[in-house]
């Protein structure tokens, strides 16, 4: 039988090569060749700001809460439907999160929620872009601007992605990227902030060097370096920025693969899900997704463990996210929030296999087991 994995980390092929020149170069520490060259050819896609690669997103974040100069008690808005770390970095930093609830059609945060959650501890609003598909950027900014908070972008799912044609990760004061291995580029864990206020840009450079003004002394602006300021060590070795760059030279090629699969998903599956009561994604025409993730919403939970488990029996495996950071063991201390649409997404979500290698006759299969589910 045909065993379709959730994700294949893709592989272009040309990532030993410069891992070999790396090490030929004799620079595998932090910030060498390959570092320059993948923060170079990832400016153009996120609008032009500079870029800082890091150790994961999570670290991008924490230094996001790090530079935005939290004190304890601060608020920052977030969605619950995400990744732990999008909080995380912000609750280290003795910051709490208010969750908003999210919109059924894009599960992005709720535009219209923002207001009525802010008060006077409010510092930032941490938008992500779920599956890519961007959030409701000018209302998020008017509103922001309106009292005086920060926007922080957790582009993790984003990058190549657009709204009203601008790129994803230009809209905040600061965004970030990851590059792990089930996002569209990687290096197996990595990072990115992406400093668009340029006025954060020297503090972060210290902040991922240990706190030290080493950038500087590197391009010789200091003859000496040393602890200036708070940091921690937040630069990956230039090994994964060769792996990183081996990627993002084929970023056009895996973008057009990823989107033709989204596509032939799309396209088979619309007939299917209104017979049988599973929604689809319909990203609004004003944002440009870059083919993260093919989510299905089934009509209910039961429905989904179904689901999954008729997948699991044609050898496919599709996946469920996230258990809601409100209602997690850590999250649920925060304080009562009631989340409907959170709550209802979560328990209905369904991922399918989505990755540049995945084979037409692995999307065929997949296409066809689902076509077979039985619907009651
Ligand atoms: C993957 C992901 C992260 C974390 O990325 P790492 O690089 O693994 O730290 C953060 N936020 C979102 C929305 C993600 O999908």
């Amino acid at each position: 039988m045909t065993q379709v994995a959730f994700n294949r980390p893709y592989i272009t092929g040309t990532e030993t090569t410069y891992i070999a020149d790396a090490m030929r170069r004799g620079h595998v520490s932090g910030d060498g060749h390959y570092t320059t060259r993948a923060a170079e050819l990832l400016r153009p896609i996120v609008g032009g700001s500079n870029v800082l690669l890091t150790t994961s997103c999570t670290h991008a974040l924490e230094m996001a809460a790090l530079l935005i100069g939290l004190e304890p008690g601060d608020e920052i808005i977030m969605p619950s439907f995400t990744f732990v770390s999008t909080a995380n970095a912000f609750a280290l930093r003795g910051a709490r999160p208010v969750f908003v609830d999210i919109r059924d059609d894009t599960c992005n945060i709720d535009e219209k929620l923002i207001e009525q959650a802010i008060t006077a501890r409010t510092r930032a609003v941490v938008v992500v872009h779920y599956a890519g598909v961007a959030c409701e950027m000018d209302e998020i900014l008017a509103v922001a601007s309106r009292y005086g908070i920060v926007v922080v972008e957790d582009n993790a799912h984003g990058l190549g992605g657009g709204y009203r044609d601008r790129p994803l990760g230009s809209f905040g004061s600061l965004s970030t990227l990851s590059f792990h291995e089930t996002k569209n580029v990687h290096c197996g864990e990595g990072g990115a902030l992406v400093v668009v206020d340029p006025t954060l840009f020297e503090r972060a450079e210290i902040i991922r060097e240990k706190g030290t003004d080493r950038s500087r002394f590197f391009r010789k602006q200091v003859d000496k370096y040393s602890w200036v300021d708070v940091g921690s060590s937040y630069l990956p070795s230039d090994i994964l920025a060769a792996f990183l760059t081996a990627q993002l030279e084929m970023f056009g090629s895996i973008q057009a693969a990823r989107m033709k699969i989204w596509q032939r998903y799309a396209q088979s599956l619309g007939g299917w899900a209104e017979l049988s009561g599973f929604r689809l994604p319909d990203p609004p025409s004003h944002t440009q997704h870059p083919a993260h993730l093919f989510w299905l919403l089934a009509p209910d939970l039961s429905t989904r463990s179904r689901f999954i488990a008729h997948m699991d029996s044609n050898g496919v495996k599709v996946l469920f996210h996230y258990v809601p950071l409100h209602s997690s063991t850590y999250g649920s201390q925060l304080g009562a929030t009631e989340l409907p649409i959170t709550d209802s997404v979560s328990n209905r979500l369904i991922r399918l296999p989505l990755f540049a290698g995945l084979q037409d006759d692995e999307v065929d299969h997949i296409i066809e087991s689902i076509f077979t589910f039985p619907v009651s």
